[in-house]
């Protein structure tokens, strides 16, 4: 087929909604404001920035209820499968269930790891889920800012259940620790020997290990990693939580052994809200983004200044060909900045 088919309908462009039309649309529970909502977060173009910072102060007050899950684990260990199956248990009854993803790599090719409709057919067509693919962005930080500030939009939204993914090979894994409730590393079967590329840090943090793809002939060795992470976890200090660190297994494939893990998700989830550690990381957590946010700013503003821009790589050669001290040329550029 060659050239324009004259009977293809044009997409009208969407009418401009105000500030009001986003905050009722949201808190209506209207999906397609939602999306667009979130567009807005994601969006560079200042206008929309300041439209997105007007509707994300308006939903805070009707955020905060849901129950936020990070998920990690290395690319095949089966994280997709392991979603669309786990996430339909999730969004059970009257439940509904957010899937969110970080991965800062989707820059790169402007996708993300989330090819939703293709990698979790079921979860995406399901009434009670909304799923929204990695934003693209710059920086991790800029990334893990549009997914924090979805999770506001769709807990406003009436979603209390939110998956955030992430892929475990990166920094990516500390943004998702610092965005979620409770923590869950998938492992697979057999590699026991160390810790399957996983930084020693994403293991400490979890609050449960499920070794996947427990089935078939991987049963018995899925059953010995479970066992050698025990072991390992044990040498962890404990958690401020209260919290046991728990180690399953569990076929995303089968569903075997996801309803345990939904069971210790709602355990920990009552076992925190009693003790107050739900709340108190919370609070921790927002301190964190605040930091983050600062560090990042100035960060940005540093690198883009002009003045920077002209004078780093003359410094960097005078510094590297031992000219100039390290120190002395940071003080140099740094009161270049803050002149
Ligand atoms: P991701 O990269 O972590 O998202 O992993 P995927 O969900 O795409 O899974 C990678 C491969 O492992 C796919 O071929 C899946 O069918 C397979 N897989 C995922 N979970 C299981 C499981 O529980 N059992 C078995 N046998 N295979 C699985």
């Amino acid at each position: 087929m060659n050239g324009i088919n004259p009977n293809r309908s044009f997409r009208r462009p969407l009418r401009p909604l105000t500030p009001e039309d986003y905050i009722a649309g949201i808190l209506q529970r209207d999906r397609m404001i939602l999306s667009r909502a979130i567009t807005l977060i994601e969006s560079t173009l200042p206008e929309h920035r300041a439209l997105a910072e007007i509707v994300l102060e308006k939903c805070l007050p009707h955020a905060g209820k849901s129950l936020r899950i990070g998920i990690t684990g290395t690319p095949g260990v089966g994280k997709s499968t392991f979603i669309e199956t786990f996430g339909a248990r999730c969004a059970m009854g009257e439940n509904r269930l957010a899937v969110l993803a970080i991965d800062p790599s989707s820059r790169v090719s402007g996708g993300s790891i989330l090819g939703d409709k293709t990698r979790m057919p079921h979860l995406s067509v399901h009434p009670n889920v909304f799923i929204r693919p990695s934003p693209a962005g710059d920086s991790l930080g800029g990334v893990a800012r549009k997914t924090r500030e979805t999770i506001v939009l769709c807990e406003a939204a009436g979603f209390n259940r939110i998956l955030v993914e992430t892929v475990g090979v990166g920094q990516s894994e500390t943004a998702v620790r610092e965005m979620t409730d409770f923590f869950l590393l998938l492992l697979l079967p057999g590699a026991g020997d160390d810790l399957q590329g996983i930084k020693r840090g994403i293991v400490e943090a979890a609050d449960l290990v499920a070794v996947n793809k427990a089935d078939g002939d991987r049963e018995k060795a899925a059953r010995q990693a479970q066992q050698f992470y025990k072991t390992a976890l044990h040498y962890f200090p404990p958690k401020n939580s209260g919290w046991i660190p728990q180690v399953t297994t569990c076929s995303a494939l089968s569903g075997m052994g996801l309803d345990t893990i939904l069971e210790f998700i709602l355990n920990y989830k009552t076992m925190t809200e009693s003790n107050g550690f739900f709340e108190k990381q919370r609070g921790e957590q927002s301190a964190y983004w605040f930091k983050e946010t600062i560090i990042e700013t100035l960060h940005q503003r540093f690198y883009n200044h002009p003045s920077i821009q002209n004078h780093y790589q003359q410094i960097e050669n005078q510094i590297v060909m031992g000219k100039v001290s390290p120190f002395a040329g940071a003080e140099d550029l740094l009161k270049a900045f803050f002149k």
